[in-house]
């Protein structure tokens, strides 16, 4: 009878041991799914068949992509980079493909350039409408070439209020990256690696883009206390093409869903104007400078921070 007890005594410590191991786990899983992230795909600047022999294939291989995962993203095309008959006939693919079609003005002028004006950026931002708006998909929403929003106040202000008054809807980045450098050191290692298997160069982009994902995320929770419904920045880029079915079910693996950009742009933080200088990055970039948050580095991206780390894996 003691050892009658003595098992059920023990099971039933088992049970209870094993009861709150479980809501242990439990306590620690539930802040990870409500916390869960999500993010959105879009492209700046479109491709340019007049220059790139392979423009259309490329096109199709990003399309293909975000088909196959059933992603919708939104193309932001450069009007001088898509103004030909082959070039449009790449972006109205994306409208026919129920992708969103925006704009990223027509010269891609840097606007925190002295050089442009305010009147100069605003004709070039209805230039660019003007091209693009009868085509399948067009949305008016605008987003800033190299993430540029201005130098002095008069110039920031004063498009923000432009854009407000003709309607124009956020097109800003909550995830920004260099994948445009990537994809020039990609192009060059490719020509002289013509038969390698493209894995290292996978495996380094594959890495950045986490890198700057998680870093973007970890700002939104330390100023938002939670994270944002996110737009990563990409561009129309050979590199892309080659690897989005990677960088989709990377972002898959860790758990990050993907959304449409329009579910995206409706987190509030989408509607808060930085009142930054020079303004523009990515909007939690812009958010952390508000905030007098230590350790920012400016531009958020560039070549100089990526140069060594290629070059060490002599990629
Ligand atoms: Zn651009």
């Amino acid at each position: 009878m003691k050892r009658f007890i003595f098992v059920i005594g023990e099971r039933s410590n088992i049970f209870w041991n094993r009861l709150i191991i479980l809501l242990i786990a439990l306590l620690f899983w539930l802040p990870s799914i409500s916390q869960s992230q999500s993010i959105a795909l879009s492209f700046d600047d479109g491709f340019d068949p007049r220059n790139q022999p392979l423009a259309s294939s490329w096109n199709r291989s990003i399309l293909e992509a975000l088909s196959n995962a059933q992603i919708k993203s939104i193309l932001f095309p450069a009007g001088k980079r898509v103004d030909s008959p082959a070039g449009l006939r790449l972006v109205r693919d994306w409208g026919k493909a129920g992708h969103a079609v925006a704009n990223h003005t027509y010269s891609h002028l840097n606007f925190c350039s002295e050089n442009t004006t305010l009147e100069q950026f605003i004709l070039d931002t209805e230039k660019n409408e003007t091209l693009l708006k009868g085509l399948p998909g067009w949305t008016k929403r605008l987003r800033f070439p190299y993430l540029k929003e201005g130098e002095t106040i008069s110039k920031r202000d004063g498009f923000r209020s432009w854009l407000t008054d003709y309607g124009y809807k956020s097109g800003a980045v909550s995830i920004d990256a260099s994948d445009w450098y990537y994809n020039k050191r990609y192009l060059s290692w490719r020509a002289s690696h013509p038969y390698d298997d493209p894995s290292p160069f996978r495996t380094a982009y594959l890495n950045h883009l986490w890198n700057r994902a998680t870093y973007c995320d970890s700002l939104s929770k330390r100023i938002l206390k939670r994270s944002v419904r996110h737009v990563l920045l990409l561009h129309t880029k050979a590199i892309n093409a080659s690897f989005l079915p990677d960088i989709i079910a990377m972002f898959r693996s860790k758990g990050w869903e993907f959304i449409s950009p329009e579910e995206a742009y409706e987190d509030p933080v989408y509607a808060i104007t930085p009142m930054v200088l020079p303004a523009g990055e990515s909007v939690l970039w812009a958010l952390a400078k508000q905030n007098g948050l230590n350790g920012l580095r400016y531009p958020a991206e560039s070549d100089v921070y990526e140069k060594p780390l290629l070059d060490k894996l002599g990629l």
